[in-house]
């Protein structure tokens, strides 16, 4: 039997953990997996494009544990009633090749987005970073706000989105979670919520090289989060911001966000620093208070091998439904693989019928 994760199940998680406490205890994972980065098996996501959106596979090994994500990505999907993001995973031992874990990954990637943005600016924000401006206000706005709050220690959130009800539904959410000492400002442009930010998180979807923040916009001690640039011809910043003298990026995997990221944008000379030199102390997140710190963002296979590890010792730690499914036949003679119809005599009959 393998063990499932519905969404069902990681909400009962989530609910008895609180979101603060388990995007905080993710980051711990996810952190540890990047201090021992050389063990892994790593390699750029394989994406198949369409002109609507993509669909990428997103594997990665530590040689004793192996996962993979399917993800897709497709901005228009909001306009259908469909999320842009939706994603789902296997956890497999590499000793026997056999699942463990088949888990949702839709809700779980917006938590492991958050906590590897929330670890990163820890790491490149100014210390006395307490104003974010968040822009883009979908599916990821609410975790990146949770995430941001707790381990960064936000306290205001000015708020803009091209559409108004994404920021109305972010209002109300953040309203019913009435998170302590925080305090909502919605703006009416992307410049108005970026003046005064200390951090910017731009999490938008929009299949284009789109300019979100351009040079006039940013601030000497900013550190942007830019996390919706994510596929080739899908990025947020204006390329000037990057070519700023000023400027440090760190990104996740450089081999894919040299296609993927930012960063695409500018020759594959154009130095970037890895996030696991930056968080085993072998880089600088930020050396200067007035430099310009960017968190490229694309989303590596490491966080979601973290994530689905984590999520499977809640889900055989915590009190609830423990579900598995029967996803791989269970023989008692493994080389009699065709036993498994002869103990069901009528799908026998069946399919001895049609060969007939
Ligand atoms: P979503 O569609 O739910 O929300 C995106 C929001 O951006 C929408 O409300 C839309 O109106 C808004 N928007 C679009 N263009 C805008 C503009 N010019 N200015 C302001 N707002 C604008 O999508 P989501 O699930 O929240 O994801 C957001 C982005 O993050 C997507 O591009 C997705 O691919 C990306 N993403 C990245 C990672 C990562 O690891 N880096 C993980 C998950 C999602």
């Amino acid at each position: 039997m393998v063990d499932f994760i519905g969404v069902s199940r990681v909400r009962e998680l989530l609910a008895r953990r609180g979101t603060a406490r388990f995007i905080e205890e993710l980051a711990a994972e996810i952190e540890a997996d990047f201090l021992r980065w050389d063990t892994f098996e790593k390699s750029p996501r394989h994406a198949t494009h369409s002109s609507v959106g993509v669909i990428e596979l997103m594997p990665a090994s530590d040689g004793r544990l192996y996962a993979f994500k399917y993800v897709n990505g497709h901005p228009q999907n909001t306009q259908a009633g469909l999320l842009t993001v939706t994603a789902f995973g296997v956890l497999a031992d590499v000793q026997t090749g056999y699942p463990l874990l088949l888990s949702e990954l839709t809700l779980t990637t917006a938590l492991r987005t958050a906590a590897t943005s929330a670890l990163a600016a820890q790491r490149m924000a100014r210390r006395d970073s307490r104003v974010m401006a968040l822009i883009g206000n979908g599916a990821q706005a609410e975790f990146q706000t949770i995430a941001f709050h707790h381990l960064l220690g936000i306290r205001e959130l000015r708020l803009y989105d091209t559409d108004p009800a994404a920021t109305d539904k972010l209002e109300r959410n953040l309203a019913a979670l009435d998170l302590p000492h925080l305090d909502v400002v919605r703006c009416a442009s992307t410049a108005a919520a970026v003046a005064g930010a200390d951090i910017v998180t731009t999490a938008t979807a929009d299949k284009r090289n789109a300019t979100i923040l351009t040079p006039e916009m940013i601030a000497p001690g900013m550190h942007l989060n830019a996390v919706g640039g994510d596929c080739p011809g899908k990025t947020e910043l204006h390329r000037d911001i990057l070519l700023r003298g000023d400027v440090r990026v760190v990104v996740e995997y450089e081999p894919q966000s040299r296609v993927e990221g930012e960063i695409q944008q500018l020759d594959p000379g154009y130095a970037v620093t890895e996030l696991a030199a930056v968080l085993a102390g072998r880089a600088a997140g930020r050396a200067q208070p007035r430099e310009v710190t960017v968190f490229d963002s694309v989303g590596f296979a490491l966080e979601d091998f973290s994530a689905l590890r984590y999520l499977r010792r809640l889900h055989q730690q915590e009190r609830g439904a423990h579900a598995q499914i029967d996803l791989l036949p269970e023989l008692a003679d493994p080389k009699d693989l065709f036993g498994l119809l002869a103990a069901q005599p009528h799908t026998l009959r069946r399919t001895a019928g049609e060969a007939a």
